[in-house]
């Protein structure tokens, strides 16, 4: 198998908001080591990985900050004002809510939610995981973004 299937998606990578940092351009950078062919991008393991909790969210959560909730569902106040302002941002630049990924998770469960982000992300040309912070695959389209390093969905 190729490189790709590093892309596999993990529950380990769905943060407490919802993010999923398996699309995430800093993991997916990690993943594909893209540094060595000329990037200069941080690289990120994903936010319960490095014990993070949630970079989104934690300073503003004592919730999340203390670790009291595996997601943000789990809280009275979900969606919490800042959640949705996140996830507007989100849903407006990246193509992602955290609000839908949190309702799918809780209603459906993570293995079927897993199941639908490896379709829904699956990049066309070699199968592997687009970045939802572009739209680009990481793996495949390196050439697109050293062309143009603001590429963000097409503009
Ligand atoms: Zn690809």
């Amino acid at each position: 198998m190729d490189s790709t299937t590093q892309n596999k998606m993990r529950a380990e990578l769905i943060a407490p908001c919802g993010m999923n940092c398996a699309l995430c351009v800093s993991y997916q950078a990690k993943e594909n080591d893209i540094n060595r062919q000329g990037f200069h991008k941080s690289y990120c393991p994903g936010c319960r990985p490095r014990g993070k909790n949630c970079a989104f969210m934690k300073k503003r959560c004592a919730l999340i900050g203390e670790g009291q909730v595996t997601f943000c569902f789990e809280c009275a106040s979900f969606p919490c004002e800042r959640l949705v302002r996140l996830d507007k941002r989100y849903r407006t630049n990246y193509h992602l809510s955290m609000v839908d990924n949190l309702r799918f998770i809780r209603d459906t469960g993570m293995e079927a939610f897993l199941a639908a982000q490896t379709e829904a992300w699956r990049c066309p040309s070699c199968g592997g995981l687009i970045t939802c912070h572009s739209g680009l695959c990481l793996h495949c389209q390196l050439e697109t973004l050293k062309a143009k390093k603001t590429y963000r969905w097409d503009r």
